[in-house]
């Protein structure tokens, strides 16, 4: 009702106008209408009432004004002066401390109350509660059901919103429930006696007013915590503040203001005792406004650490210990992690150490395969020697004897001496052979010829072995075997296999048998095979044939199969074996890859 009465009251007010922005001075016949917005804080029809002898006394001061009383409650009162609809206003002190800030109002009087000690000292909030309601202290309202006009009301609660946060109550944290109510007043002090809240904030002297006016029972409420202030006739829970100011605003001519101004000053106390006096300093209004950060410092409500801190201790209380926890954990996983990591580092550390002591191993017995090899192949290696070094001797003596018959024909002599180097570099060729076969040193990975390799093994084989017969045939394909592998370690492995064959004939007592050896290429892989008429195996034997140690002769070591597969399985290929088709012996296999680049050059 109140509202909509507002919103006609506004329409009437801007219609009048003329115009929206005009200014609202108006003519009225030949007396311009002067409005005056007024803070209905009873209520719309009490204004009327409360204000007739100003409206009065200022219509007979300016004669050629006439004066209109608007009811407003704050906000639309607010509204008004941002839209310049009137022209001056009378408000409460707060109120008028935000208009100043945002409006740029400012006041040209201030109302001198009977009830109060002094213009300065006269607004206050006064808490009622039941009578008998067990509540003696601001303290106690904490948690409690709590009334009030509405955020924005000075009296009706800033004032006392102040003194709670002074006694260690946050009005706004700590109630039970805040509840506004709006205008008018007086149905706060109505609520509270009917026991539909624990208390009420109103402004000051309105209780003393309602039970004047027998609205209310002198003995049904009490006012909370009353302070006791010399010379104030009304009971209040608050300190004081300066009462309501008589306001000009800046589109307000300032003659016209100079004039409401003096006229105000000179108004004689009206029937209920108040006048008006020079404009008081509203500063304490400002403090207040600061500390409960309202109005012109509602900024301080920003986030500002320290407000955040004492707002919400609580959560951050519970985000510090959540981000604790999480700097634990995350300290203990990257401790976890660390050693996790350290854990592996050494055990990768330990796989290497292995690997290359495996390596060494490996390194130290194809060694000694190799001086194994040699050992059985010292007579016949000898024996090959011999044969160079006796054809040298042969020749030497023959020509020592020329000389001394006399008989120097040069054509003889240098056939002579020519035999004496080709034979000794035959035995240096065998040495270089026999030197570079014992040499220790680490395999090395190279692109070679098979075929080559096979040629060489063959001929220290064959000068090693002279009782064998080698039966070679070379590849009779287009494509080259290049493989990547150590060309001394291959010659290990052909010599061991074909050791091995040479063996199992002598054991079969076909030592003259041909030992026939094959190489081709097939479908990208390199194959060698050394066929035997031997002894064969059978089948739990085949079966260990590759096995470290396994061994059926007497004087042998079992171990050159197995270094060999070793040495081949690492160039990429395999070793394998399998008995002759319908006859005996066996034949050994070694596959090795294609080098791809010389495959597709062949
Ligand atoms: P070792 O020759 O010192 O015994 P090897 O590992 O070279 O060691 O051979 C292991 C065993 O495999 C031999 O003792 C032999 O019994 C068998 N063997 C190897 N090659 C042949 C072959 N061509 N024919 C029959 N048996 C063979």
């Amino acid at each position: 009702m109140f509202l909509f009465r507002q919103i006609v009251q506004f329409g009437l007010l801007l219609m009048g106008s003329g115009f929206l922005f005009q200014p609202s001075i108006a003519d009225s016949g030949d007396k311009a209408v002067v409005r005056i917005g007024v803070l209905a804080y009873r209520g719309p029809e009490a204004v009327q009432e409360d204000w007739s002898a100003l409206r009065n006394w200022l219509d007979a001061a300016l004669p050629d004004r006439r004066f209109i009383l608007l009811d407003f409650d704050q906000s639309g009162l607010t509204r008004a002066v941002h839209d310049q609809a009137i022209d001056f206003v009378i408000t409460s002190s707060g109120h008028y401390v935000a208009l100043e800030d945002s409006e740029g109002a400012s006041r040209i009087a201030t109302i001198d109350s009977p009830w109060a000690v002094s213009p300065r000292k006269s607004i206050g909030s006064t808490i009622v509660v039941r009578r008998d309601a067990p509540l003696q202290t601001l303290a106690d309202l904490a948690g409690k059901h709590v009334m009030a006009v509405g955020p924005d009301a000075f009296g009706g609660y800033q004032i006392a919103a102040g003194e709670l946060l002074w006694a260690g109550v946050d009005p706004e944290r700590d109630l039970g429930r805040l509840q506004f109510t709006g205008f008018p007043i007086q149905k706060i002090v109505h609520a509270v006696r009917a026991g539909q809240a624990d208390a009420g904030i109103i402004r000051s002297c309105l209780l003393e007013q309602m039970i004047r006016s027998g609205e209310i029972g002198k003995e049904e409420l009490r006012v909370l915590a009353p302070i006791a202030t010399p010379g104030m006739k009304c009971q209040t829970s608050s300190k004081l503040y300066p009462d309501w100011p008589f306001v000009t605003l800046h589109q307000t001519p300032a003659d016209l203001s100079k004039r409401v101004a003096m006229a105000l000053l000179a108004m004689p106390n009206s029937a209920e005792g108040y006048s008006w006096t020079v404009p008081s300093d509203y500063k304490v209004v400002d403090d207040l406004f600061r500390e409960l950060k309202i109005g012109p410092h509602r900024y301080l409500r920003e986030w500002t650490f320290e407000w955040l801190l004492r707002r919400y201790w609580g959560w951050l209380l519970l985000a510090l210990a959540l981000l604790v926890v999480w700097a634990v954990y995350t300290v203990r996983v990257e401790q976890l992690a660390s050693q996790h990591s350290r854990a592996l580092r050494a055990a990768q550390e330990d796989q290497r150490r292995m690997a290359e002591e495996a390596r060494l191993r490996q390194a130290t017995l194809d060694h000694t395969a190799r001086l194994a090899i040699l050992g059985e192949m010292a007579s016949a290696i000898a024996h090959e020697l011999n044969q160079p070094l006796a054809a040298i001797g042969n020749f030497a003596q023959g020509m020592a004897r020329r000389i001394g018959a006399g008989r120097l024909e040069p054509e003889v002599l240098l056939e002579g001496t020519g035999e004496i180097v080709t034979q000794s570099e035959r035995a240096a060729s065998i040495i270089r052979n026999i030197r570079a076969f014992a040499q220790k040193r680490p395999p090395e990975r190279k692109s070679l010829d098979f075929s080559a390799v096979v040629g060489e093994t063959i001929a220290l084989f064959s000068g090693a072995h002279p009782q064998a017969r080698l039966s070679w045939q070379p590849a009779a394909t287009q494509t080259p075997a290049i493989v990547m592998a150590d060309a001394l370690q291959l010659q290990q492995v052909m010599m061991n296999l074909l050791k091995n064959a040479l063996d199992a004939q002598q054991t079969a007592g076909h030592a003259q048998a041909p030992i026939k050896l094959q190489l081709r290429t097939d479908d990208g892989a390199c194959l060698v095979t050394v066929s035997d008429a031997g002894c064969g195996l059978a089948p739990e034997q085949f079966a260990r044939l590759f096995e470290p140690f396994f061994t059926t002769k007497p004087d042998g070591l079992g171990l050159g199969l197995s270094l060999s597969k070793g040495i081949i399985e690492s160039f990429g290929g395999t070793l394998s074996a399998r008995p002759n088709d319908g006859q005996a012996g066996l034949t050994v296999c070694i596959s090795l890859p294609l080098q791809a680049l010389s495959c597709t050059a062949a």
